[in-house]
C-alpha cells in the first residue's frame, strides 16, 4: 500500500476529510482485519509496531517525509525523516544485539522528551525486546520499583537522571545489566554505564526485523496510580492495529498532517499517541522538550502550523487559568482538530476551545489497560460538552451492573439498557490493544473481567442517543442520602464560577446521609479564599445542582494533590481529611 493510496483513502495531505461522516455506517462496516491489511505485513512475517510506524513508509518510497520535529528547550528545531528514524532504530537494535540482549528482555527509558527515547522505543521493538518508559520526574523509589517489577535489563537515561535516581538504588537491581547514557561518553562516564552515542556509532545500520508474532509482548506501561499502587499493563505488537485505526478515526490523523501530543512519554498516552499512532498514520509529530509553558505552547501551535492537537484537561485548565489574552497573540488557522484525554473534560473546557481556537475540544476516553482510545467525540459530529462521546468503530461499550462476591470479586455483569442509568463502563474484550495482563499480578487481571465483559472500574451513563457520560471512578463516586453523586458533575459546576481554577470533590462519612460532599478548590490568580467566598460557592453550587448534590463545605487549597500525569488524587484528599494512611504516593506530583 502506498502513501498515495492511504492519502486517497483518508483525505489528501493537507486537505483532509472527516472519515466519520456517517458514524452508524462506519460502525456497521468496520473490520479490524481490513485495518490490519492497510498496515501491511512485516516482510519476515507477522506484525511489528516499528515496521508499521517507520519501515513501511521507507519501503513505500515516502521515507523522506518528516516523522518527528524535535524542538529543544532553547528552541532549536531538528527534523528527523521516517528514513532517518528507521535507520537510527535499526542501529539501536544492533546495539542491543551487540550487548548480548535477548528477545523478550525489557528495555527501559528514563528520560524526558529527547530523540534517543524514540530511537530506543522503536529499536527495542525491532529487536524483539519489550519496551517500558519511566517518567523522568520519578524519584529513586518509583524508578527502582518499576525496574524491579519489570526486570529491566537495559536502561537508557541521562547522566543527571542516572546520578540522582538510579545510582542510589542500583545495587537493588541485579537484573539491570546495561545502563546507557545519552549525554556522556569516554572519561565522563560513571562506573557501570556506557555511552549511548558510542555504542550507536559502533553499530551497523542494517537490521532485518525478525518474524514477529502479533501476540508477542511489546510494551509494558505502568498505570498512573490514581486509585492505588500502579499496575504494569502488558501490550502486544498487535496493539498497533488499534493505535493506527484510532489515530485515523478519533484523532482525524492524515498523512502530511502536523500533529502535537503534549503527553509525557513516561505514560501510555505519550507512547500510544505521542509516537506510535502518529507515525503509523504518516504524520509529522512535534516533540517539544520543554514542560508546560502557556506562551510557548501558543507559539508552537501557531509557528509549527499544528493541524491536530491532543492534550489533557489539566493542561487546558492551566491555559484557561492564565486568561485568553495570552492566546490572542497568535493565529491558529491551521488547527483543525483539538482533543483531550486523561481526566473528565469539563464543559467549560470544551467551550473555551471554541472561544480561543474557534473549535471545541473533543474529549476521548481510554486507559492504560485499553491501550488505545475507546470512546471519543469525533470530528464533524456533534460535540456534547461534558460527554466522552461514542465508542470508536470496532469497539463495543456498555454500561453494566456488576454483582460481586463477599471478597469484592465480580461474578456477573449485566448490561443496563435504560438510558441515563449509572453503572460500570464495560467493553467487549478482543480489541487489538487490550492489555494482555498485569505483570506479576494474574489475580488482579482476572478481576477485570466478568460475564464476558472487561470492567473498566469507571462509572458512567449512556444517553438515549448513545453518548457516554463519565460519572467517576468506582472508588470516587459519592453515595449520599440515596443519591449517587458524580464528583465530576459537582467539580464542573464549581469550575463555572469565575474564581475557581480547579476543584476536587470527595464524600465524607456522615451518620445521617451516609456520605456528604466536600469540595477542595484552587482559586484563579487575583482571588483569595475566605468564609464569604466559601459560602458564595456553596450557594452557587446549590442553585445549579440542588441541595442534595451541592457540597456542604468548601476548603481552599493552593495546590490539589495530583499524579504526575496531572490527575487529581481524590483518594489522597479523602485520606488526609480523615487522617487515614495515604497509601501508595509514588506517582504524587510533589514527591521525588
Ligand atoms: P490507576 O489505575 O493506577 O489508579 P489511572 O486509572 O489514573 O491510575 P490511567 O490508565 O493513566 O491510570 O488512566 C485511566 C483513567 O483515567 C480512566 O480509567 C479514567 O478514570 C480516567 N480518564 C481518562 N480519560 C478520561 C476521560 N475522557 N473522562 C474521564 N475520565 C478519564
Ligand atoms: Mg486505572
Amino acid at each position: 500500500m502506498s502513501y498515495e493510496t492511504l492519502a486517497a483513502d483518508g483525505g489528501r495531505p493537507g486537505e483532509p476529510t472527516a472519515i466519520l461522516e456517517d458514524y452508524d455506517r462506519a460502525c456497521a462496516t468496520f473490520d479490524w482485519d481490513e485495518t490490519r491489511r492497510l498496515l501491511g505485513r512485516l516482510p519476515a512475517g507477522g506484525l511489528n509496531i516499528a515496521h508499521a510506524a517507520l519501515d513501511r513508509w521507507v519501503v513505500n518510497g515516502t521515507g523522506d517525509r518528516v516523522a518527528m520535529r524535535f524542538i529543544s528547550r532553547q528552541w532549536q528545531r531538528r527534523n528527523y525523516s521516517y528514513a532517518e528514524l528507521s535507520r537510527l532504530s535499526s542501529r539501536f537494535a544492533n546495539v542491543l544485539q551487540d550487548l548480548g540482549v535477548e528477545p523478550g528482555d525489557r528495555v527501559f527509558t528514563l528520560a524526558g522528551r529527547i530523540p534517543e527515547l524514540y530511537v530506543s522505543l522503536f529499536g527495542a521493538l525491532k529487536f524483539g525486546a519489550v519496551y517500558s518508559p519511566l517518567f523522568s520526574a520519578f524519584g529513586p523509589e518509583p524508578v527502582s520499583a518499576r525496574l524491579e517489577i519489570g526486570g529491566g535489563r537495559v536502561l537508557v537515561t541521562t547522566r543527571s537522571l542516572y546520578r540522582r535516581k538510579v545510582l542510589p538504588v542500583r545495587d537493588r537491581l541485579p537484573a539491570l545489566e546495561h545502563v546507557l547514557l545519552t549525554d556522556a561518553s569516554g572519561a565522563e562516564l560513571p562506573p557501570g554505564t556506557r555511552s549511548f552515542a558510542e555504542l550507536m556509532d559502533a553499530a551497523g545500520d542494517a537490521w532485518r526485523i525478525p518474524p514477529t508474532d502479533p501476540e508477542a509482548l511489546a510494551l509494558l506501561h505502568f498505570t498512573s496510580g490514581t486509585t492505588g499502587k500502579p499496575k504494569g499493563a502488558m501490550h502486544a505488537h498487535e496493539a498497533v492495529v488499534a493505535h493506527y485505526a484510532t489515530g485515523r478515526y478519533a484523532l482525524d490523523l492524515h498523512p502530511g498532517d502536523v500533529y502535537w501530543c503534549t503527553a509525557d512519554p513516561g505514560w501510555v498516552t505519550g507512547i500510544s499517541y505521542g509516537a506510535i499512532s502518529p507515525l503509523a498514520n504518516g504524520v509529522t509529530m512535534i516533540i517539544d522538550e520543554e514542560e508546560f509553558d502557556a506562551a510557548r505552547w501558543y507559539r508552537i501551535l501557531d509557528e509549527e502550523r499544528v493541524n491536530v492537537w491532543y492534550t489533557a484537561p489539566t493542561a487546558i485548565r492551566m491555559l484557561m487559568k492564565q486568561g485568553k489574552e495570552l492566546a490572542a497573540a497568535h493565529h491558529y488557522d491551521r488547527l483543525r482538530h483539538l482533543a483531550s484525554v486523561g481526566e473528565p473534560l469539563n464543559p467549560e473546557g470544551v467551550l473555551w476551545g471554541k472561544e480561543v481556537f474557534g473549535r471545541p475540544f473533543h474529549d476521548t476516553w481510554w486507559q492504560t489497560e485499553t491501550g488505545a482510545i475507546m470512546i471519543a467525540n469525533f470530528r464533524g459530529a456533534e460535540v456534547r460538552p461534558g460527554s466522552m462521546g461514542r465508542p470508536v468503530p470496532g469497539i463495543e461499550a456498555s454500561i453494566v451492573r456488576v454483582s460481586r462476591d463477599d471478597d469484592g470479586n465480580p461474578v456477573a455483569a449485566e448490561p443496563v439498557t435504560e438510558p441515563g442509568t449509572h453503572g460500570e463502563l464495560a467493553l467487549q474484550p478482543g480489541w487489538p490493544s487490550m492489555f494482555r495482563g498485569y505483570l506479576g499480578n494474574e489475580a488482579r487481571y482476572r478481576r477485570c473481567f466478568a460475564g464476558g465483559w472487561y470492567l473498566s472500574g469507571d462509572m458512567a451513563k449512556r444517553d438515549a442517543d448513545g453518548w457516554f457520560w463519565f460519572v467517576g471512578r468506582a472508588d470516587d463516586v459519592i453515595k449520599s442520602a440515596g443519591h449517587l453523586i458524580s464528583p465530576f458533575e459537582v467539580e464542573s459546576v464549581l469550575l463555572e464560577h469565575p474564581a475557581v481554577a480547579e476543584a476536587g470533590v470527595i464524600g465524607l462519612p456522615d451518620p445521617v446521609a451516609g456520605e456528604v460532599v466536600k469540595a477542595f478548590v484552587e482559586l484563579k490568580p487575583g482571588h483569595a479564599g475566605s468564609d464569604e467566598l466559601a459560602l458564595q460557592l456553596v450557594g452557587f453550587a446549590r442553585k445549579r445542582l440542588g441541595a442534595a448534590l451541592a457540597p456542604r463545605s468548601i476548603a481552599f487549597s493552593s495546590r490539589l494533590p495530583r499524579t504526575r500525569s496531572g490527575k487529581i488524587m481524590r483518594r489522597l484528599l479523602k485520606a488526609r481529611e480523615l487522617g487515614l494512611p495515604e497509601g501508595d504516593t509514588s506517582t504524587l506530583e510533589q514527591n521525588g
